[in-house]
């Protein structure tokens, strides 16, 4: 399955190379962008659904494919997913928390400032979306999304790292090198992705509320992520990954 050219950002804007932490950085100056145009839309504590959408197709590259679904009245939910044709991942869907009368509230800027977070990083690193591709490829879609779900994307009621390796360790032991190595790279990327959009939903939902202190009767909090362990997690994936390639080269010297 191709990567068309509507859901990435063009190959001249990336003549050279561009470092991961380059994408990153472009991804959070998108995001930035957006919300400077976001700012003084906001009359109440509530916008039309329509203004977000237009002020985030007027940011996003005019070559990226985006569909926001609406009148989802589903509060406090987000989510980006590919929009994929027969051949190719053709742009992005988003889902926002967007009420019944259109709108979305200035207390929910912490969710709608991290979807675009995630879509904005995505056209950036057509890789993560090749290794998502290539990981739904093993028929094991069901398994490796119920195992990152329940141990990774998950909040735990105690959270212990050694009995986290060690069920990592298991799932593991029944999947071949190439299965292993699109398993953890994915999850590496999406749990990373997951810890950059909650901070930038966080900082985000604050500034709003100081700028319109105006408009709100009393400051709330955003997500309280640190309870997802995401730090842990990415380096206990990371160090798996490290492990999985030095053992893949020894067998392949056999
Ligand atoms: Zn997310």
């Amino acid at each position: 399955m191709k990567i068309s050219n509507s859901a990435r950002i063009s190959r001249e804007f990336y003549k050279t190379t561009a470092s991961p932490l380059d994408r990153l950085n472009y991804a959070k100056e998108l995001n930035k962008q957006f919300f400077e145009k976001l700012v003084p839309e906001f009359k109440t504590d509530k916008i039309d659904a329509d203004i977000y959408i237009n002020n985030l197709h007027e940011v996003s590259p005019p070559n990226i494919i985006l569909q926001v679904e609406k009148n989802t009245d589903k509060k406090q939910v987000g989510a980006v997913s590919l929009g994929t044709n027969k051949k190719s991942i053709a742009g992005y869907i988003m889902e926002l928390p967007i009420d019944k009368n259109n709108q979305i509230s200035i207390y929910d800027m912490d969710t709608c400032m991290h979807e675009p977070f995630h879509y904005f990083v995505e056209m950036n690193n057509p890789k993560h979306i090749a290794r998502f591709v290539s990981y739904n490829k093993h028929g094991k879609k069901d398994e490796f999304e119920k195992f990152y779900w329940e141990n990774l994307y998950s909040k735990q009621d105690k959270f212990d790292i050694k009995e986290l390796k060690k069920n990592l360790d298991e799932f593991l032991n029944n999947l071949g090198s190439k299965q292993k190595l699109d398993f953890l790279q994915n999850s590496r990327y999406r749990l990373s992705e997951e810890k950059y959009a909650y901070e930038q939903g966080n900082i985000y939902l604050d500034k709003i509320q100081d700028i319109h202190s105006d408009i709100i009767p009393h400051k709330i909090d955003g997500h309280h992520y640190e309870e997802y362990h995401f730090e842990e997690k990415i380096k206990l994936l990371n160090d798996t990954l490290r492990d999985t390639i030095n053992t893949i080269r020894e067998n392949n010297k056999m």
